[in-house]
């Protein structure tokens, strides 16, 4: 079932999520929020979401990115289900990436983001996940991560002058940052 997208200013994203139980997570209404989220992030074009976005404090991500006419340049991401999920920022290299959210309805800005993170969670089964993402990929985690610790990502953003509406987003600073995007997609495939 499709759920209203909750807003910048409404107080469950600057929630600290909850940790599930795994019994908690094989109940029918958890498994049923799972696929309230994915339905919700795909009708809004979202590459991720997290489930305090839907209003729901538990730490519960999703990823999928599928030729995304959002983020075009972003590599696709086959549909993760992230439970619990612990990410550890590996090496120093960082990429200033253009983030935008469907909680942040027209507003882009730029959020310096680790390169390279390891990943652990579990699957919506409560089945063990262990996984490295490099690149784009690697933002787009840290970005939903974020969500499950009450951080939007306009707290990330270092120069304030760099936010941007879509459109203007596209009129001004698209072609300069695809270009960087690209070159960073051609160095680690995602
Ligand atoms: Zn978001």
């Amino acid at each position: 079932m499709l759920k209203p997208i909750a807003t910048l200013g409404n107080p469950v994203l600057r929630q600290v999520a909850r940790p599930l139980e795994r019994a908690e997570l094989a109940l029918p209404e958890t498994q049923t929020l799972i696929d309230d989220l994915v339905e919700t992030m795909h009708h809004a074009n979202g590459a991720g979401i997290a489930a305090p976005q839907i209003g729901d404090s538990r730490r519960i991500f999703a990823v999928h990115v599928q030729d995304n006419p959002r983020y075009p340049y972003k590599p696709n991401i086959p549909l993760t289900i992230l439970v619990n999920p612990v990410l550890e920022l590996l090496g120093s290299e960082t990429f200033d990436n253009y983030e935008g959210c469907l909680s942040v309805p027209n507003l882009r800005g730029l959020v310096r983001r680790s390169v390279h993170v390891r990943i652990t969670a579990w699957d919506r089964h409560g089945n063990d996940l262990a996984f490295e993402a490099k690149g784009l990929a690697a933002c787009t985690y840290q970005h939903e991560n974020d969500h499950l610790d009450g951080l939007v990502f306009v707290d990330r953003v270092e120069d304030r002058k760099t936010f941007a509406t879509w459109a203007d987003f596209d009129r001004f600073h698209k072609e300069a940052f695809v270009e960087r995007a690209k070159a960073l997609v051609a160095r680690y495939g995602q």
